[in-house]
């Protein structure tokens, strides 16, 4: 079978869904647009898979985090996408790119041509196998990406009451696991070879508090090592998790969490790359006209930093949709788009906890507020000074006021004077600007 749409969207996630609606604000006729997915489902906010996805109560089940909730928005159900006449090719994978033709082939071997196309296929998880761990390959060792994950995974939580569960990487993945995994009552330990959990966006102050905060719940935590191997037992489900500096744990279950790697292979050798994504102007198009990159796999123009970047966050992926189909339809009627200038955002939630951070995470840290683990109501967090100036802020326990401020400074880059008097000033610095 051969289909044929104006447009199509290569990847069914985040950005996918919020251009979908960027399409529909913009005009669109029914039968223009198609979005093809390998996942079975209509895009939803991911975010939630590692959070309220596997609460003990209650948890989140779809279509109630369906796009565009997670930006305040209304959710963008599968009959809003009929109602707009937008093709939702679900439980399709593309497995080859021809830009030269403009077609894709489907796994079925089916065809489809486009006139414009935007790839939003995302990143997938990098796993332990990929670095041949001895055993990786048991039963019960799981990953996380795509809302099939998060069933089986929850499955597993469900069924293995009072298990134990070994956690390995500390990063956000890991961090926002393992305090679901305690809220289910499970017995928790995090294992990451850095000197401390977060180490690509925390400072050492930071990640003091989380990792204190973790231990007050009753995680555990080992650092400065790695996993080298698992055992399992006669069904081949995971029973022990080997380390590197000897030490051996029990495990019912292991959660991996060791990063991402953005889907680009299909376009290999067809589009221009850049520091290991798709490199796009500031309107997300690529090297190849007519062919767009946004979200996880788009290494666009940081206007702010005067540099390209990629950025593997929720916010970026929503906003880059938005402004790639702005600028399409903008194209097509021989005008220009506002200019595209980017301000980092990334949070994470975890346990009682919830932290924001803005703009770029280099120079030296300055820690301000209470960031005792016992504290009741922790409210602290850091900035960034880079050449006498705060260019990035984090802040744990904020209010939506508070956030602002801290998204202000980091937008405004304000000069610091005197680094001692900034932590004393504290958040009431960024609440002045
Ligand atoms: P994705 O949302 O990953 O969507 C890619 C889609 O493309 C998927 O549906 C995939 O199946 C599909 N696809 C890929 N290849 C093909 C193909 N060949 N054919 C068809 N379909 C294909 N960010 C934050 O800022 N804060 C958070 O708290 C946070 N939490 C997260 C928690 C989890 C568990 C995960 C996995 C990510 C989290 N992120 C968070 C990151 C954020 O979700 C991503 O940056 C965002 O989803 C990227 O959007 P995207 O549209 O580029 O890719």
């Amino acid at each position: 079978m051969v289909q044929s749409f104006k447009y199509v969207i290569v990847g069914g996630g985040v950005a996918a869904g919020y251009a979908a609606r960027e399409f529909a604000k913009q005009g669109l006729k029914p039968g223009e647009l198609a979005i093809v997915s390998k996942e079975a489902v209509a895009p939803y906010e991911r975010p939630a898979l590692s959070k309220a996805y596997l609460f003990p109560e209650s948890p989140a089940r779809l279509p109630g985090f369906h796009v565009c909730v997670g930006s305040g928005g209304e959710r963008l159900l599968p009959e809003w996408y009929a109602e707009k006449g937008i093709e939702l090719i679900l439980s399709t994978e593309i497995v080859k790119a021809d830009l030269a033709s403009k077609s894709l082939i489907t796994a079925a071997g089916e065809t489809i041509n486009y006139q414009i196309l935007i790839i939003a296929t995302g990143s997938t998880v990098i796993r332990l196998s990929d670095f041949g761990t001895q055993g990786a390959d048991a039963k019960n060792i799981f990953y996380l990406r795509e809302v099939e994950d998060a069933d089986i995974l929850y499955a597993a939580i469900k069924e293995k009451k009072n298990a134990k569960a070994v956690v390995v990487g500390g990063g956000y993945i890991g961090l926002e696991l393992s305090a679901v995994l305690r809220l289910n009552n499970i017995d928790v330990t995090m294992v990451y070879p850095e000197p401390w959990c977060m180490p690509r966006l925390f400072s050492s102050g930071l990640a003091a508090f989380y990792e204190g905060y973790y231990k007050n719940k009753g995680v555990n935590i080992i650092k400065g090592t790695v996993v080298v191997g698992f055992t399992s037992n006669s069904n081949g489900e995971v029973k022990e998790v080997k380390l590197k500096d000897g030490r051996v744990l029990e495990a019912d279950i292991v959660v991996v969490g060791v990063g991402g790697r953005p889907q680009t292979a299909l376009f290999k050798g067809q589009v221009q790359e850049e520091k290991g994504g798709i490199k796009t102007n500031a309107s997300f198009e690529t090297s190849v006209p007519g062919v767009y990159a946004v979200g996880d796999v788009a290494t666009f123009p940081l206007k702010l930093y005067g540099e390209l970047r990629r950025v593997e966050h929720v916010d970026h992926a929503r906003k880059s949709a938005e402004q790639a189909v702005k600028a399409i339809k903008a194209a097509e009627e021989r005008k220009t788009t506002e200019e595209y200038d980017y301000l980092p955002y990334f949070y994470s939630r975890s346990f009682d906890l919830a932290w924001q951070f803005y703009g770029d995470n280099v120079g030296d840290t300055v820690l301000f507020g209470d960031n005792n683990p016992e504290s009741p109501k922790p409210n602290f967090g850091t900035y960034w000074v880079k050449d006498g100036k705060v260019v990035g802020a984090f802040l744990e326990g904020g209010t939506p006021e508070d956030n602002k401020a801290i998204a202000k400074v980091a937008r405004v880059q304000p000069p610091v004077q005197d680094i001692d008097v900034l932590a004393k000033e504290g958040l009431s610095f960024a609440s002045k600007i």
